[in-house]
Order: structure tokens, then sequence, then C-alpha cells
């Protein structure tokens, strides 16, 4: 399968690789028109902020937001998914949760931690930067992760998100999960 990353800002590199061990073809995405030859989108972490800027100015905004590409979104790339940000506006509407912002306290900016993340494996290793936590779920979401009590990892439907950044161990299970467990079942209804 063809599996696109958002590759306006952060570790695309690193998500290309997962796609890559994963045993499919991993696509840097610069432009809109290239979302058509993918089954699949990774949104990757950042800075939220100033990636929705870039969103905006290349058109990712509105062709994303049209779209039914089964994505990932990983730290930033979950804010700019969530349809609520604690005192910001949704962006791409597309998880039905609540994200804060940079809410694991200053103490412990970063940190890693051992996931037990349903359905996927109880070792799943999480990276985390300056990470959102999700507040709340709303509607069809399924809680995949918590930190304590904070959610970590969450999926509804085709669309996947967690605070932490995968690509950045060599445990690309996430990224196996996202591309055999949604994107292919995803692309065998469309082919009914
Ligand atoms: N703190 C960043 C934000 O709010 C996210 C950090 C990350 O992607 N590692 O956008």
């Amino acid at each position: 399968m063809k599996i696109g990353v958002l590759a306006l800002q952060g570790a695309v590199r690193e998500h290309i690789r997962h796609i890559e061990l994963s045993g499919h073809e991993g696509i840097a995405i610069k432009r809109t028109e290239q979302l058509d030859d993918i089954d699949g989108l990774i949104l990757p972490g950042g800075e939220s902020t100033t990636l929705r800027r870039l969103m905006n100015l290349y058109g990712f905004k509105e062709a994303l937001q049209q779209s039914t590409l089964p994505m990932f979104g990983t730290c930033a790339g979950l804010i700019v998914m969530a349809k609520h940000i604690v005192g910001e506006e949704g962006y791409l509407d597309k998880l039905d949760i609540t994200v804060q912002r940079n809410s694991f306290g200053r103490q412990v900016d970063s940190f890693e931690s051992e996931l037990n993340v349903q359905g996927i494996a109880e070792d799943i290793e999480g990276v985390f930067i300056r990470a959102p936590h999700i507040e709340a779920t709303h509607g069809e979401v399924s809680v995949l992760s918590t930190v304590g009590e904070k959610i970590v990892a969450v999926q509804e439907g085709q669309y996947l998100g967690v605070s932490f950044h995968p690509e950045l161990t060599d445990d690309y299970r996430m990224t196996q999960y996202f591309i055999e467990e949604i994107v292919k079942p995803t692309l065998m209804i469309e082919n009914v």
C-alpha cells in the first residue's frame, strides 16, 4: 500500500522509515494533488500552530476536511485532527475529542513510557515531547491507551491519534497497526 506522510514539518523521514519497515511504500506529501495517489496519510508531530499555518497556506485544510482517507496523527498531528482544542478552535474535525496541548507539565517536558495499547500490544514504546493529552472523548471514539488518568491514544473509525512519537523509536507496531488494521480494511470496503 502507499502511505503518505504530510511533509510540511516534523519527523517525516522517521515516519517513512516505519512505513517501509511495515513493508509498504512511504511517500512525502507536499502538494494536495498527491493525496489522490495514496491509501492513507500520517500527520507528524511538530508544532501545531505552525503546522496549521502551513496547512492553510498549502490548501491542506480544505483538502483534508473533505477527504475520507484513513489518517494517523502523532502529537501535533493529533492536535490538528481534533474537533475540540482547549482554548482554541478545532481544525480538521476528524476525531471527536477534546485535546489539551502541552499538558504534561514543565518538569516532564519529555519522557518515555511503556504503553499498553488496546488491541496492539502491552509494551509499545512511547516518546512524549511537550505532548498533548486527550481530555475527553465524545461519540464513537475508542480509548486505546492512557498514562495515569490521561488518555494518549484513540481511534474513531479510520482515524487514529496518539499523543506520543512512535516514529522516534524502532518500535513500528503503531504504524503497522494503522496500515494493516485501518488502511487495508478501508480499501477492501471501497473495492467491493
Ligand atoms: N507542543 C506541540 C503543540 O502543541 C506538540 C509537540 C509535538 O508534536 N511533539 O503543537
